[in-house]
């Protein structure tokens, strides 16, 4: 389950942002996961309840996890068509061939948190 990692990448990214700021507590944590991003947005919730019994400081039991899915869309250069791929090939369903650009859908960030000192 590799999401254990992303999501550690993630507190990690958090935890030098509040030293920053100053803040001892983070409430709530907002991630932007594409669909078609390498995470899976169960197992990043599971992988952040693990990491809430972990007794890191920063974090405790009242801390939420908001996962916002981002829709994977892709357009085609030769015809222009806007549609859904279905994977990172991006197939385009007119010309079928896969020259589509990727728009969206391969993101994975902190969308934002909220914290207190
Ligand atoms: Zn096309």
């Amino acid at each position: 389950m590799h999401e254990m990692a992303l999501m550690g990448d993630i507190l990690n990214i958090i935890q030098n942002d509040i030293q920053k700021r100053n803040l001892s507590k983070v409430t709530k944590i907002e991630l932007i996961v594409g669909d078609i991003s390498n995470a899976l947005p169960d197992a990043l919730e599971m992988a952040f309840s693990i990491y809430k019994t972990q007794s890191i400081s920063f974090l405790d039991k009242e801390t939420t996890l908001v996962i916002h899915r981002e829709k994977a869309l892709a357009k085609c250069y030769i015809c222009s068509e806007e549609y859904v791929p279905d994977q990172k090939l991006a197939i385009c369903p007119s010309c079928k061939i896969p020259s589509g650009n990727l728009i969206s859908g391969e993101t994975f960030k902190v969308y934002s948190y909220e914290g207190c000192s």
